[in-house]
């Protein structure tokens, strides 16, 4: 057994207070620290968060080409039978000069001749020995002309933007390879809990399995935070100090303490909070699931205890982790919440604290659509899965119709 020893006597306050969801939010933001930049080679840049815009170092594209295979031709020339001079392939110089009556064969993406105002498709042209005739016009002209796409010097990617697939691409077509970020919110995250086994491990009697530590990694992966240390540790004080020790005062920007918020004899998360000497700012949210959560901190070190069950982490890490991670790499944060109508019909008992359900929502023509999904307690993991989104529902309210308009959060994309 691990020792208990005086930390579960430490005196609390009579009656804790407990604060509205935005207070909450506001007291972390409003110590979130936007985090230094740093050159990273574009390969590892995948998720990370641009620290500065992308300005287009050229016009885009850099030259006039043809958007399609076929000729290129002098602008409205009435020739019927025009003289094929050579060929343009992708990457090659154009050294040809269009005049009337003259043709060059092109392929899509090649450089435009000199003179060359259209291009007709191939799909549009007969072979007549060594000459072509067009047999069709569609009237476009088929090219992309130089700086269609953007001006050089104009913005491409704003600052504070998530580097996704697309924003990759981009930054490699401009030759971008050391584009410059915000480094990564560093975590720590302990997992309190005698109860707990490996997920790879049968539970004997009460023990069930770990699914908060993977849990948060994920979630921490896909908030853009780098995870340096993830442990199990036995209930009690000293353990974690122990663990804590090991990585240093300073290794770490964000502490999370999993289990332990709660006033229960084993909730330990505070009083360790008070012995690595965090300041503590609140340990209670009025919300529902994720009530007891208590926030600290230490200089620009910030610490936060999570109730143990899962579906509380997930609330609560959505809700006030991943703003903070987003601030804290510059990411410009979006209003996530929208109206959206019920499926279905939707029966709770009212409570007093705002509740965020677990619901799955999808665009119908254009309208957001959602259903609230089956949820028992905060221990149902079943409860979280297929779920995009929450119901937001305010103190006291009572049950919703089919049709009904619901306010509801979106988590990443539908
Ligand atoms: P606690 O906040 O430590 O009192 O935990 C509240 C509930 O969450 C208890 O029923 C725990 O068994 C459960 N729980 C705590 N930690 C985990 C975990 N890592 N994985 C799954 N369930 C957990
Ligand atoms: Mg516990």
């Amino acid at each position: 057994m691990h020792s208990r020893p005086f930390l579960f006597q430490v005196r609390r306050p009579e009656c804790l207070e407990m604060i509205p969801v935005l207070t909450a939010l506001e007291e972390i933001l409003a110590r979130a620290r936007l985090l230094e930049t740093e050159q990273i080679f574009l390969s590892d840049a995948g998720g990370r968060v641009l620290a500065g815009p992308l300005c287009s170092p050229s016009d885009l594209p850099r030259f006039d080409r043809s958007a399609v295979d076929g000729y290129a031709i002098a602008q409205d020339d009435p020739a019927e039978l025009f003289e094929v001079l050579g060929e343009i392939r992708a990457g090659e110089p154009s050294l040809y000069q269009i005049k009337k009556g003259q043709a060059v064969r092109i392929f899509t993406g090649a450089m435009l001749p000199q003179g060359a105002g259209q291009v007709v498709m191939q799909e549009d042209i007969l072979i007549e020995r060594d000459k072509i005739r067009i047999i069709r016009s569609s009237g476009a002209s088929h090219i992309r002309q130089r700086g269609e796409d953007a001006r050089e010097g104009e913005v491409l990617i704003p600052s504070g933007r998530r580097l996704g697939p697309a924003e990759m691409a981009l930054l490699a077509g401009v030759g971008e390879v050391r584009p410059k970020v915000r480094m990564m919110p560093r975590v720590v995250h302990l997992v309190s809990g005698d109860e707990l086994v490996d997920p790879g491990e049968e539970p004997v009697g009460a023990e069930i399995r770990d699914s908060n530590s993977i849990l948060m990694s994920e979630m921490i992966k896909v908030g853009g935070a780098r995870l340096i240390l993830q442990e199990r540790v036995p209930d009690g004080l000293n353990p974690f100090l122990e663990v804590l020790q090991k990585v240093g005062q300073d290794a770490y920007d964000i502490l999370l303490v999993s289990g332990g918020a709660s006033v229960g004899a084993y909730d330990f998360g505070r009083a360790l909070l008070l012995k690595l000497e965090f300041e503590i700012h609140f340990e209670q949210v009025n919300l529902r699931p994720g009530k007891p959560f208590i926030f600290g901190s230490r200089g620009r070190q910030l610490a936060f205890v999570l109730p143990g069950n899962p579906v509380s982490h997930w609330v609560v890490f959505g809700l006030f982790i991943r703003p903070l991670l987003g601030a804290m790499m510059g990411l410009s944060l979006t209003d996530e919440t929208h109206i959206a109508s019920l499926e279905e019909d939707f029966f709770y008992q009212p409570n007093p604290r705002p509740t965020f359900w677990p619901a799955r929502a999808r665009l119908q023509s254009d309208h957001l659509m959602v259903t609230a999904l089956p949820w028992q307690s905060s221990g149902d993991l079943t409860g979280i899965v297929g779920s995009n989104a929450w119901i937001c529902l305010p103190s006291m309210a009572s049950s919703h119709r089919k049709g009904d308009k619901v306010e509801v959060r979106l988590l990443g994309h539908l």
